[in-house]
């Protein structure tokens, strides 16, 4: 045989099929498998699989589709022998729709991959040794109940072949509407989502109004967010448009108002060509601007736009958790930093000296200003501004110098320009929660490298069916 054809006869192509191990999974939810030719030398490992639906410990025939280089895209065709932590999804459209990567997954299995992701990171990214890794590493935090969780939906809305408005969620990776209303993440009190998202969707049949399409940019209502106070049971809908006004908005409000526990109603003006969902402007068409929920003993109030931790069951054991981490004994100066609606700022507070919180959203920091009055608490500050420009040029003035930095930034993690602040200003502990262990172990590499030792994290699961996992870790500077 020539090389070249032994080269070729080494490839896998499209369209090929074969029976493969699930050994692995990616937290989107593909299972992972090797694929070896009969003829390859025992040493190679194989070429690297990811197959959508097939779960850890199944052993399925796929086939490929998308092959790459190095790895390929292949679709399950049938699992021949079932996976132990296989389980059957509750939901009936757990395959189509994008929202729930591991809902075949045994709980407990789903648990051990978070945070095997997060100890993968640390050392991979953040360059730490595992053994190291593993000796810092605490009790992860699971959830009681994985399912009706989630205290918001935002559900886009489109439109149906036949003309019909559809509201639901996206398919995984493209943005065709699963249309439903039903959903086993959202609860606790799934029928009165669905009764909001009837409301809406029928009324907007009934008026025949329009709806956004993404490829031209015309339509009128482009999403509708709904959002409830789990321990006060006060709810909120805001519509999201394309466009100043909502036509019969009076009918709709009736309709909606009546709802028991409705609280405030809003619209929410998105003119932009974007995949950020929620423009500047909200107008509230009826009741209050806000609704108002408890972490704990404190009441925090929450704007349509602001950011508000999703599982209000589990929040209660990530921040304290936080809380724990910062060590506090009441007298220290504290920055939390993306501080959102001032909820970790307001439950250090009562521990701490005096508390800054920065955050970019100046509705949040409207939301943050009022929650520190509503619950009487005097030694906390805010500040709307970019963590990365605000802080690097505020001063001792407005930032005195801390004894303790808390970050808890979006998925893509502390700018360069503000861990070099922080790493300046040389807190005694830094607390970061963290929502992607990718971008987390980045940072921590940087940390580790300029006066700072990893010394606790622990995982904490927020997001039970998907891949998503948080983590809160603790750095304490060395004394050099
Ligand atoms: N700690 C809060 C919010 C965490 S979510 C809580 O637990 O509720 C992250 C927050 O960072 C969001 O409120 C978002 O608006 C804010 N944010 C995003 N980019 C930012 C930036 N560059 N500077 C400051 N805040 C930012």
């Amino acid at each position: 045989m020539g090389r070249k054809k032994a080269a070729e006869d080494a490839l896998w192509k499209k369209d090929d099929e074969l029976e493969i191990e699930i050994t692995d999974m990616d937290t989107d939810g593909n299972g992972i498998g090797r694929a070896r030719k009969d003829n390859a030398p025992v040493e190679e490992s194989g070429y690297t699989l990811f197959v959508k639906d097939a779960v850890i410990g199944d052993k399925c025939r796929v086939k490929i589709m998308r092959p790459k280089k190095n790895y390929g895209y292949a679709k399950l065709l049938e699992v021949t022998e079932p996976s132990k932590y296989r389980v059957k999804p509750p939901c009936p459209v757990a395959r189509q729709c994008g929202g729930c990567q591991l809902m075949s997954l045994s709980y407990d299995k789903q648990t051990e991959l978070k945070e095997n992701k997060i100890i993968r990171c640390l050392v991979g990214i953040g360059h730490m040794k595992e053994e190291e890794v593993l000796k810092k590493k605490e009790d992860f935090l699971s959830m009681k109940e994985p399912y009706f969780y989630r205290n918001k939906a935002l559900f886009p809305v489109g439109r149906g072949r036949n003309g019909k408005c559809k509201i639901g969620f996206y398919a995984s990776h493209s943005h065709t509407i699963v249309d439903c209303e039903e959903c086993y993440l959202q609860g606790p009190d799934m029928e009165k989502t669905k009764e909001i998202v009837k409301s809406v969707r029928d009324f907007v049949n009934r008026h025949n109004l329009s709806v956004y399409d993404e490829k031209t940019g015309t339509g009128l209502l482009r999403h509708v967010l709904v959002r409830s106070g789990f321990f006060t049971n006060q709810w909120m809908v805001c519509l999201i448009i394309n466009g100043m006004s909502f036509p019969g908005q009076e009918l709709l409000i009736e309709e909606l108002s009546k709802i028991e526990g409705m609280a405030s109603i809003s619209l929410n003006y998105n003119m932009e060509d974007t995949n950020v969902v929620m423009g500047e402007h909200t107008a509230t068409l009826w009741g209050q601007p806000y609704i108002t929920d408890t972490i704990g003993d404190i009441s925090y109030r929450i704007s349509p736009v602001s950011f508000y931790q999703v599982n209000p069951k589990q929040t209660i054991h990530l921040y304290r958790t936080v809380l724990e981490y910062a060590g506090l004994t009441g007298k220290e100066t504290v920055w939390d930093l993306y501080c959102g609606i001032g909820t970790i700022s307001l439950f250090l507070s009562r521990v701490a000296g005096h508390v800054y919180g920065v955050e970019v959203s100046p509705q949040a920091i409207e939301d943050a200003r009022e929650n520190a009055r509503l619950n009487g608490m005097e030694n906390v500050t805010f500040y709307a501004g970019a963590a990365e420009s605000f802080v690097p040029d505020a001063g001792e003035t407005l930032l005195p110098k801390p004894d303790v930095i808390v970050v808890d930034p979006p998925r893509k993690g502390c700018d360069i320009l503000l861990l070099n602040t922080i790493v300046k200003a040389g807190p005694d502990r830094i607390v970061y929660v963290s929502c992607d262990p990718a971008t987390l172990a980045r940072d921590v590499e940087m940390l580790l490298r300029n006066g700072y030792g990893l010394e606790r994290f622990r995982g904490c699961d927020m997001f039970g069916m998907t891949g998503h996992v948080e983590c809160v870790t603790l750095f304490q500077r060395k004394d050099i």
